[in-house]
């Protein structure tokens, strides 16, 4: 299959988009949070597409994205009080929520789950999209699966080319890590997947919930939830404790045992690479420690760039997980197959 890529900044272009979602097809478009793989929600051929592009397991449920309150009955069965109030306040945005799903959607999007996953993207090219094919439109991350998100089109080029219909590029995408899935049907109410909107901000609203993932704790409650994910080809290492000399002198130390033979890549906040420059390494920076949005946006993007150098073995550093730091953590603690290097 040729896969088209066109410039997000026509009316006409979107409706193109819109009128290959509408006609069974996948396109790939910009969100806030990372490229996601669209197709039409409840047409079972059209989302089993993805699955087939993606290479992404049946088991692992997607998540449906509407442009309008006036969408939701096509996806949930019923929205109760609680969801209303996380709704006035984060969408359009990085909030997924889980609730009871609708006939109309087909069961290869739940992964045969009574629940479906349902957010309001706040992006304009997402939110036109979904408008204009009047649909809701089922979109994992466009990744082949278990790569890093995408979060450009280059991204998305270097996955799916030959694989997908259409690329809709919209440049950069900000958040740079997925949105937080929320599981309501359940109580306390549960993060299955930390992302866009911190625990914080949510448990402002909600009091205490619980959180199934990117605590580093073996729990996993989502069939979507894996140990290992969002993963370069290169083995990530994962370095955490609380003396941060520490941790870097024990970087340096693994650094010296793994050199020879292998290429090695660093992959740390701006702050820390002047550790590394003495190293034969390829140091890439994240952006500053002290804002963790920089982190988050950068990180799949660094991930990628350091395998399209060749290296074998990927060193980073666990930093706050306050915030959307929780986010971070859990998409390299995932990426090092669930296991943390604790530096005493
Ligand atoms: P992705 O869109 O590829 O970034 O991943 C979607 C995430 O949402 C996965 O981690 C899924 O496990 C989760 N998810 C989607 N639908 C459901 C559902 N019905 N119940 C629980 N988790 C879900
Ligand atoms: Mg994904």
């Amino acid at each position: 299959m040729q896969t088209q890529v066109l410039k997000a900044d026509s009316k006409e272009n979107i409706r193109l988009a819109a009128d290959l979602i509408r006609r069974g097809e996948t396109v790939a478009f910009p969100t806030e949070t990372v490229y996601g793989l669209g197709a039409d929600a409840t047409d079972k051929a059209a989302v089993a597409k993805i699955f087939t592009a993606k290479g992404r397991p049946t088991f692992d449920p997607i998540i449906v994205h509407v442009a309008s309150i006036a969408m939701l009955p096509t996806v949930v069965n019923g929205i109760p009080e609680v969801a209303w109030q996380l709704i006035d306040t984060f969408w359009p945005g990085p909030l997924t929520l889980v609730l009871a799903k609708a006939g109309k959607i087909p069961d290869i999007v739940t992964a045969g789950l009574p629940t479906v996953a349902v957010r309001m993207p706040q992006n304009e090219i997402a939110l036109a999209l979904i408008e204009e094919a009047g649909i809701p439109i089922g979109a994992p991350s466009a990744n082949s699966f278990g790569r890093p998100s995408p979060t450009c089109a280059d991204h998305v080029i270097e996955d799916l080319d030959g694989k997908i219909a259409l690329i809709l590029d919209g440049g950069t995408t900000q958040i740079g890590v997925e949105s937080t899935v929320l599981d309501l049907t359940c109580s306390p109410p549960a993060i299955l997947r930390p992302g866009g909107v911190s625990r914080e901000c949510l448990e402002g609203i909600l009091g205490k919930v619980s959180v199934f993932s990117g605590t580093g704790d073996e729990v996993f409650k989502s069939p979507g939830q894996m140990k290992q994910h969002y993963a370069p080809r290169a083995k990530v290492l994962l370095f955490g404790g609380k003396c941060r000399e520490r941790v870097i002198a024990a970087m340096r130390e693994r650094i010296k045992e793994l050199k020879p033979g292998s290429e090695i890549g660093v992959m740390v906040p701006e702050e820390e690479l002047s550790h590394f420059t003495d190293e034969d390494v390829v140091a890439i920076g994240l952006g500053s420690f002290t804002t963790m949005e920089a982190v988050a946006s950068k990180l799949f993007e660094a991930m990628r760039a350091l395998d399209k150098r060749g290296v074998d073995y990927i060193l980073t550093l666990a930093l706050s997980r306050e915030g959307i730091g929780l986010a971070v953590f859990d998409r390299l603690f995932k990426a090092s197959g669930s296991q943390l290097i604790e530096v005493d």
